[in-house]
């Protein structure tokens, strides 16, 4: 199931700099943010991290606490799961980029706030100018939620491609979420599969669906 959603429908590359110096100038903006209640309990923010040239972007929720010590998305145990998810993919960490929905830490690991997500988002859209990828993972409800502008929760999303504008996401679980949760876990591996065959890294079992891209 393909649906069209308008969000990102009119954004274009920014400016004449190369992706690396544009996530190099947003990274060091981000670092000396103090746009919203959060830069009071950060030890560092956590821009985002990985290829510039990447065709994939994944976007998590927020930091946690191993983030927020290392300046770095995804480290830890769900880091370590994320990078065997990737595998599954045929991708490895160097070849895309991660980023979250806020770039600093909320304290006890909260979820994010509205506010916070409206003051600090504006980095994430130009993340994702600055590298224009043909593809957008959005792991858990915050991040689905705002790529696709949509109250759907990811439980009813989860595995099926989507568009916005020229992106085509894929919503997928949490990977914090499905850690300890086998059935999840399962439903996850899945979809990272699926994304190695829309990659063309991984070869489809049967005909390929028309997914309508
Ligand atoms: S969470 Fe975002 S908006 Fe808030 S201080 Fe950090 S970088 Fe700035």
């Amino acid at each position: 199931m393909t649906i069209h959603y308008d969000h990102f429908k009119t954004i274009s590359p920014l400016g004449d700099e190369t992706s690396e110096q544009l996530l190099g100038m947003i990274g060091d903006a981000v670092r000396a943010c103090r746009k919203c209640y959060l830069c009071e309990g950060r030890t560092n923010a956590v821009p985002g991290f990985g290829n510039a040239g990447a065709r994939i972007m994944l976007i998590g929720e927020a930091p946690g606490k191993n983030e927020d010590l290392q300046g770095k998305p995804f480290v830890g145990a769900a880091g370590n799961y994320l990078t065997e998810l990737l595998g599954y993919a045929g991708l490895t960490r160097e070849e895309v980029f991660i980023a979250n929905i806020l770039k600093c830490r909320p304290p006890s690991n909260r979820n994010p706030q509205p506010d916070e997500i409206f003051e600090c988002t504006p980095y994430l859209r130009d993340q994702v100018r600055a590298i224009m990828p043909e593809y957008i993972v959005t792991m858990g409800n915050f991040a689905t939620k705002f790529i696709l502008r949509t109250d759907r929760g990811i439980t009813g999303l989860r595995g099926n491609l989507q568009k916005t504008g020229q992106f085509s996401v894929l919503p997928v679980f949490h990977p914090a979420a499905a850690i300890y949760d086998r059935t999840k876990r399962e439903v996850l591996e899945a979809d990272f599969v699926y994304l190695g065959r829309l990659l063309g890294n991984v070869p489809w079992e049967g005909d390929a669906p028309n997914d309508g891209r």
